[in-house]
């Protein structure tokens, strides 16, 4: 008896130990070597297309597009002839061309971003981003990535503007002096504030903020009332709650309801206000009063809609077997299957009347002028980064947008927002060159922006086959044993980021 239970004691330490040599082996596996862009001196004429022009509604046929370096140098006529052999001629073929695309809330999340996100955005024709941080901190790379995309070296959406720093998740404690001190060191980045954070420490950094003119956006505070953090400063508003939180007659009980809980008393059952209770009470009239404050105000609005799809669809198997999973680490996938089983436990009818609502009033907030930008944060569950961009066009198409306004979601209101429209947002002379070309015209129907047959980014052109081998190499590197180390990589980077002492500390 004593000698089977010494004999099983050496087989279980001899199978830890190879376990722990795996896991060891993984962790030093190489990752594999991020996508370079193409380098080279381009000069491309673009002939017979028609231009995508989002701010009119309109196409403008028969065109040809010149592009030198990473610049559109010229737009023409198709029929007035160019003799000049230094240019090479793409047909166009009577094709779309449309401007690059813009994910407006996207969170590159991860220190493997070049291996596993940035091809998928390039491959769907999202060109430019702005990065809402996340919980793994990829300030230090992510600064690197942005340099080596903007001098042409890799492959990727450029990094517009990025959250370099969080307050008011579940364990700030910064001090938002010192948090805005830093954002004002570089102009692209910004504060992102998360529900969570004190009213008196909200209105601190605003001020500061504005002193030292930093942005700060994210999700409003749960205890301050948006139209006051819009009129604080705040540039934009995350997510589609956001209207339907306001718009009811309990909206003040709700915000004292947050209070109590962060002074960790128990809120009386009074104070608890439920979904339902939201929707059936909704207001018209106080939905109007946030949504005039936000276009007086220039807040902009980013309802990532498709972040709330998967809760109106977790009961639909055939949602749920979505194939693109497979370019998604496993590690991502496993938190998605948690998410939808909790999901799962809250009512339906409750979820889809939830998702419907905001869908609505997204499509209100449009008509009474309130700016609205495309955004997917990608990672959440069954949002796939640049996939999921144009179904979030197509949501808010759904939502009452004419498919020319949601284009300008993704082009001409995110190149405002960041006081680009000089160089992005259009096709037009002078722009940078960033154009999708596509099968069909998307203003005829939205979901022709997915009919890409070519990418030009940055001037260079990436056609259809060299799109899907970047799917192909996302595909590789989440699979076998490269996707087994990126999941203990991320595992044990997850582990070591997501700690107080490192979420709290501002200096990197
Ligand atoms: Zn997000």
């Amino acid at each position: 008896m004593k000698k089977s239970i010494l004999k099983f004691l050496k087989y279980f330490g001899y199978f830890t130990l190879l376990v722990v040599l795996f896991a060891l082996a993984l962790v030093f596996y190489p990752s594999p070597e991020s996508l370079p862009q193409k380098k080279g001196l381009y000069k491309y004429i673009i002939t017979n297309v028609n231009i995508v022009d989002v701010a009119n509604d309109s196409i403008i046929a028969n065109q040809s597009i010149l592009i030198e370096d990473n610049r559109i140098v010229q737009i023409i006529y198709s029929d007035s002839i160019i003799n000049d052999s230094n240019y090479t001629v793409i047909d166009g073929n009577n094709k779309y061309a449309m401007a690059g695309l813009w994910d407006m809330h996207s969170h590159l999340a991860i220190q493997l971003a070049p291996q596993i996100v940035m091809p998928l955005h390039i491959a769907n024709g999202v060109t430019n981003i702005r990065d809402m941080q996340g919980v793994v901190r990829i300030n230090k790379e992510r600064i690197l990535w942005r340099e080596q995309i903007e001098s042409g070296e890799l492959l990727g959406p450029r990094i517009i503007g990025f959250a370099d720093e969080i307050v008011g998740d579940n364990y700030d404690e910064r001090d938002v002096i010192q948090v805005v001190n830093r954002s004002a060191k570089d102009e692209a980045t910004f504060v992102k504030i998360y529900s969570n954070i004190e009213p008196d420490r909200y209105f601190k950094l605003a001020k500061e903020a504005k002193k030292q003119n930093v942005n700060f956006a994210g999700h409003y505070p749960n205890e301050v009332n948006p139209l006051v953090a819009s009129n604080a400063g705040q540039r934009s508003f995350e997510h589609a709650h956001l209207f339907i939180d306001y718009s009811h007659s309990a909206s003040e009980k709700k915000r004292e309801y947050y209070k109590a809980i962060r002074l960790e008393k128990i809120p009386t059952e009074s104070l608890k206000v439920s979904y339902d209770e939201m929707l059936a009470n909704f207001e018209l009239q106080k939905f109007y009063e946030l949504a005039d404050v936000m276009v007086k105000n220039e807040t902009y609005f980013c309802p990532t809609h498709i972040t709330k799809r998967y809760e109106a669809f977790a009961n639909n198997a055939e949602f749920l077997k979505d194939e693109r999973q497979k370019y998604i680490p496993s590690i991502i996938l496993n938190i998605w299957k948690d998410d939808v089983i909790g999901t799962k436990e809250r009512n339906q009818k409750t979820r889809t009347d939830f998702y419907n609502k905001g869908l609505e009033l997204t499509g209100l907030a449009q008509k009474r002028g309130v700016k609205i930008l495309a955004g997917t944060d990608s990672y959440d569950p069954y949002s796939f980064p640049g996939f999921s961009l144009h179904e979030e066009l197509a949501e808010l198409v759904t939502a009452g947008l004419s498919p020319a306004e949601a284009l300008a979601t993704a082009t001409i209101n995110p190149s405002k927002y960041f006081t680009v429209s000089n160089e992005y947002g259009s096709i037009e002379k002078g722009k940078i060159a960033d154009i999708i070309l596509l099968q069909k015209n998307p203003l005829a129907y939205i979901k022709n922006s997915t009919s890409i047959t070519a990418v030009f980014f940055n001037g260079s052109l990436y056609n259809r086959k060299e799109l899907n081998s970047f799917l192909n190499y996302v595909e590789q590197n989440v699979s076998g044993i490269n996707g087994m180390s990126i999941t203990v990589k991320l595992f044990l980077r997850l582990m070591k980021d997501n700690r107080p002492s490192v979420r709290n500390s501002v200096e990197e």
